[in-house]
Parts: structure tokens; C-alpha cells; sequence
């Protein structure tokens, strides 16, 4: 029900419950205000007629009901300023207009029919803060005194028109004021409606905001964002940790110093990273290196991003900065055991080549021993050209020569051989007479050895393994099948991924380093061709390796 009560009632969102606890007072003293004010302006209109009335014409007050009317009025009006109306219902409250419309009624009796327009105080009073049947209610009690006054007096036509006039003015702005009034609330309704969904909105986005910033602050890569005059408009837990930075409006001077390389340069403060991000500068993975507050170098990957302006912020570059501190540690402890271990290998290498170099010189070898110590040398040829390339940190030089891959296949194949007999493994090679290629015939039989060694190394005792090596149209196609344990489909993806070793592979306890399918495939690009593995667990692996065929017009070319 609109008034008094339903003020109450909108006043109080059920999901404020800070408000909840101030709202009883606010409401206590807003709606007791109300009612004393239109009381109050009853009672100064009377007052001020009363005093119109003392001064024109004071005869008036020979009427008693005249008299009554104003003591009552200024009695009601007093005695409204001293009730609790907070713990009053509406019905008890709508006794006010009810009452003033009686003393009102008893000022007008016999006397001026002016002063029935005091009426419209009541009445715009109840039209306001009622509804409609509480309106009519008091338009019937005013018709109630009016046609009583009038038989009470003398039934006159003067008297019965100015009764219905008195009655259809109220009437009509009654009407038009509770109209009016029930837009309004409804309009009131409204809007508060709207405040608290907008409060609720911007809640939710508090929230969001929240739990963005502790998203932000949970990652390990050290993030910043920065605006176009270099001011640091936000930074995370990660990126002050980096920087030792308490206050992230003022990160200058940090004791965090950038170097370009690992105790290199200090960068110059227009080359530093926040200065690049500032003036917006965009760049991926650029790799400097940081020496902390506490001493320790970081090895760091700075990318940044432009953020787009928004209604609250102009527009910020992202600068994200990744610690890669320990892979490159790793790297470098790699490289480092590589080259020593490769430094291990030469003597021993010389010595062994040195020694088959002096077999071979005598006379008295059988044929076949010679053909043994050749495949052994050539071996050992290729892993000294190897360990040069390591120690030089330069990949072998690759080379465009006319290689017969025949002859490498059937190289590796023969070089096989023992171990497959050992393992009592068929080994069924099948490969075509003509199959050049162009490349560098030592990186090609790095591959072959690889994916031979592979079928040989994960095919259990008793198994096939199968060598193809073909002409199809342009390209030489090499096919190495075996029935060996086999590769997941999971664990298929992965097995070019460097130091990958399958489930399969690792549970059968064979040793591997899970490098040398990343080199074939590497070394088949280079050539240009291509390299695929179909696998099918616990039934065997294929591996192919297309190559494009050169022809002997093809072999002049090269040549030259
Ligand atoms: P190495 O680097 O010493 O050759 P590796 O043989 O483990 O070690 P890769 O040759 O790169 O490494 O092979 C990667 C993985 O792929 C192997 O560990 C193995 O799990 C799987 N794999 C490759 N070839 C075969 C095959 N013929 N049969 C079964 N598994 C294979
Ligand atoms: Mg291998």
C-alpha cells in the first residue's frame, strides 16, 4: 500500500544490511517530519485566518463552532508534535486529516463558505500519502459535514450549488494530486529499483576486479603496466619482488640494475625496459639480464603488449617478464659437460683410429677382418668429424654433394649387422640400385643409423626388422619397419620433443637419450625432405624418410 508504511518498506533494501541497522531513524524522523509539517501548515492557516479574522472582522468569534474549530485545530496541531507517530500504523495517522477536516468544518459552520477551501489542506494531505479509497473516504466525510451543516441551517439553492462546488473542487484535485502522486512513486519505484541493480552491478565488478588483481598477483611472471609518460600504473607481487619495489607510483631508483648480458653493460635509463615500454615500444622474448637487490643475476624474457585506452586509463603497454634463469643455467652446465666430455673422447678416438690405421697396413689380414676394421674406422672418422664440430660450437658444415643412398643404407645396415645377430633379429634389407640423392652423405648416415638402431635397439629378441629403400617418381623414399614393442599414440606425439623417451621404451630399461629422433628429423629438413613415425603398441614402428631423388642431369649440377 503506497504511503507512509510503503516509504518505509522502500527505504529498506533487503541486501543492505549496514543500512538496514541506521534506516528505523532516518524513517522515525522523515515520516514524523512529514507529519508535522502538514499539520503544521494547517494549523498556520488557521492561525493566520484567526488572526485575519481578530483584526476585520471579530465578531466572528460570538460563533462558538468557530471558536471550537480553531482551539480544537491548535490543540491537534500541539498534540501531533508530542505522539511517537514512528510506532503508529497508517490508519491511526490518516486520524490527523480526519480530525483537521472536522475542526475545519466547524470554523466554516454558518459562517464564511470561503473557509471551506481550508479543506484543501486535508485533502491534498490524504491524496498525497493514500490511495484512492482512503481519498473518497475523506471527500464523504466532508460531504457528511457539509450536508449536515446545510439541513442543520436552512436547504437554500444557493446553498445545495455551493455544497457541490466545495465537493467537486476537492474532488477534483484529490484526484488529480493522487494521480499525480502514484506516477511519482511509481517513477521512485523505479529509479531505486535501477540504483540497486546498478549497485549490484558495481559490486560484481568490485569483485571481478578483485579477483583479477589476485590473479595478477598469483602468476610467477612479473608484470607491469605502464602508460605513454613512463608512470607505472600497476605492477605485481612478482615484478616487485624482482625490482625490491615498495611503491609502485615511484619505482625509480630501484637497486635492481639491468645488464644486456650476463655481467655485461649496465643498459643506459632510456634503454631500460620500463623506458621501452613507455614509449610503447613492442618486442618479443628480448632477453636481458637483472642483478637484484640481493645480489643474484636473473636471466629475463621481457615481451610486451599494448593495452588499448579506456574510459579510466589512458593507453598502457603490458611488460611481462619471464625468469628463464634456470634453463639457461641448465643450458650452459649442458654445453659445458658436452664440450668436456667431447674433449674426453678425442684421445681415446685418435688412439683407436691410429690402431686400426696400423691393422690395416698389414698384409697378412684376411678379407673379411679387413672389411670389419674399414666399417670401424670409417666409424670412427665420423664420430671424430663430430666431437671437432662439438668442440668448435659449430654445427657440422653441410654439404651439396651427389650421395648414393644405397650405399649408405647398406653401410649402416652392414655396420648393424653384429648387433642384430646378437639380438637374433632378421634383418631384411630391400633397396634399389639407383637412389641419388643430394646432401651431405655423413649427416644422411647419421639419420639411417639413428632409425636403424632405434628398430634394432626397441624390437625384442626373434623379431623382424625390414629396410626399404626405394625409388618413388622424384624422391627416394627410406621405409625401416620392425615388430618391435611400439610407441603409445600418446607418447607418439612427443618423440620429437628433445630428451623425450616413450612409457614403453623407458619400462623396457634400454638406455637412450631421447635425442636421436629430433637430430633425423632436423638433419631430413635440412635435406629437404621429410620425416614421418606410425607406430602401433606392442606391434612394431615405421619410420619414413622421403628424399627427393636427383637425376644424372641433376648429378652435373651439383658436381659443378
Ligand atoms: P637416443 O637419443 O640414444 O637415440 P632414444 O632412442 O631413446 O635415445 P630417440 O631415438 O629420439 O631416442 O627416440 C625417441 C623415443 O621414441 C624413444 O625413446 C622410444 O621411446 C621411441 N622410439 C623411437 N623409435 C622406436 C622404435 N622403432 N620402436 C619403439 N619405440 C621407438
Ligand atoms: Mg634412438
Amino acid at each position: 500500500m503506497p504511503g507512509y508504511a510503503d516509504d518505509r518498506a522502500r527505504e529498506l533494501p533487503s541486501d543492505a544490511p549496514s543500512r538496514r541497522h541506521d534506516a528505523p531513524h532516518r524513517w522515525i524522523s522523515s515520516r514524523t517530519r512529514s507529519i508535522w509539517h502538514w499539520q503544521l501548515a494547517v494549523a498556520v492557516a488557521v492561525s493566520a485566518i484567526t488572526v485575519t479574522v481578530a483584526l476585520l472582522s471579530p465578531e466572528t468569534f460570538t460563533r462558538p463552532t468557530f471558536n471550537a474549530g480553531v482551539t480544537l485545530t491548535i490543540a491537534v496541531s500541539a498534540a501531533a508534535l508530542a505522539v511517537p507517530w514512528h510506532r503508529l500504523s497508517k490508519p491511526a495517522v490518516a486520524l490527523l486529516p480526519a480530525i483537521d477536516i472536522i475542526t475545519i468544518g466547524l470554523m466554516a459552520h454558518q459562517g464564511s463558505e470561503l473557509l471551506t477551501l481550508l479543506w484543501v489542506f486535508p485533502v491534498t494531505w490524504l491524496a498525497t500519502h493514500y490511495t484512492l479509497p482512503w481519498l473518497i473516504a475523506g471527500l464523504c466525510e466532508i460531504a457528511g459535514i457539509l450536508v449536515t451543516g446545510t439541513l442543520v441551517t436552512a436547504v437554500t439553492p444557493d446553498r445545495t450549488l455551493s455544497v457541490i462546488v466545495v465537493l467537486l473542487a476537492l474532488a477534483f484535485i484529490g484526484i488529480t494530486i493522487t494521480t499525480t502522486a502514484r506516477r511519482t512513486r511509481a517513477f521512485r519505484r523505479l529509479l531505486e529499483r535501477q540504483f540497486h541493480q546498478l549497485e549490484r552491478t558495481l559490486r560484481r565488478v568490485e569483485a571481478q576486479e578483485k579477483r583479477a588483481m589476485a590473479l595478477f598477483n598469483s602468476v610467477d611472471t612479473a608484470l607491469a603496466r605502464v602508460d605513454r609518460r613512463g608512470v607505472v600504473r600497476g605492477a605485481n607481487h612478482a615484478y616487485r619482488r624482482l625490482y625490491a619495489i615498495g611503491d609502485v607510483a615511484n619505482p625509480h631508483p630501484t637497486a635492481a640494475v639491468e645488464y644486456d648480458t650476463y655481467r655485461g653493460n649496465p643498459l643506459p635509463p632510456q634503454r631500460t625496459m620500463l623506458a621501452r615500454a613507455g614509449r610503447g615500444e613492442l618486442f618479443d622474448d628480448h632477453r636481458f639480464w637483472l642483478f637484484d637487490a640481493e645480489g643474484m643475476w636473473h636471466a629475463l624474457d621481457a615481451t610486451t603488449s599494448a593495452s588499448p585506452a579506456t574510459p579510466d586509463e589512458p593507453e598502457v603497454t603490458l611488460l611481462a617478464l619471464r625468469d628463464v634463469t634456470a634453463a639457461v643455467t641448465a643450458e650452459q652446465e649442458k654445453s659445458t659437460m658436452t664440450t668436456m666430455v667431447s674433449h674426453e673422447l678425442r684421445n681415446p678416438l685418435t688412439a683407436i683410429i691410429g690402431h686400426i690405421d696400423l691393422l690395416l697396413d698389414r698384409d697378412d689380414l684376411p678379407a673379411d677382418a679387413i672389411d670389419n676394421l674399414t666399417v670401424v674406422e670409417n666409424a670412427g672418422q665420423r664420430m671424430q668429424r663430430l666431437i671437432t664440430s662439438v668442440l668448435d660450437g659449430s654445427a657440422p658444415t653441410p654439404l651439396a654433394e651427389r650421395v648414393d643412398l644405397r650405399r649408405v643404407v647398406a653401410a649402416s645396415v652392414d655396420a648393424f649387422h653384429p648387433v642384430a645377430q646378437t639380438a637374433q633379429l632378421t634383418v631384411e634389407p630391400a633397396i634399389d640400385p639407383d637412389l641419388h640423392v643430394s646432401g651431405d652423405a655423413f649427416r644422411l648416415r647419421q639419420v639411417v643409423d639413428n632409425i636403424l638402431g632405434n628398430a634394432v635397439k626397441y624390437t625384442p629378441r626373434g623379431g623382424q626388422v625390414r629396410v626399404e629403400a626405394r625409388r618413388v617418381g622424384r624422391e627416394v623414399r627410406l621405409t625401416v619397419s620392425d615388430t618391435g614393442i611400439g610407441i603409445s599414440p600418446a607418447d607418439i606425439e612427443r618423440v620429437f620433443e628433445p630428451y623425450f623417451r616413450a612409457e614403453t621404451a623407458r619400462a623396457s630399461g634400454i638406455p637412450g637419450t631421447g635425442l636421436g629422433m629430433v637430430i633425423s628429423r632436423e638433419i631430413v629438413h635440412e635435406h629437404g625432405g621429410r620425416l614421418e613415425l606410425t607406430s602401433a603398441l606392442g606391434h612394431g614402428t615405421d619410420v619414413v624418410v622421403h628424399l627427393t631423388a636427383v637425376d644424372a642431369a641433376d648429378a652435373e649440377r651439383i658436381a659443378e
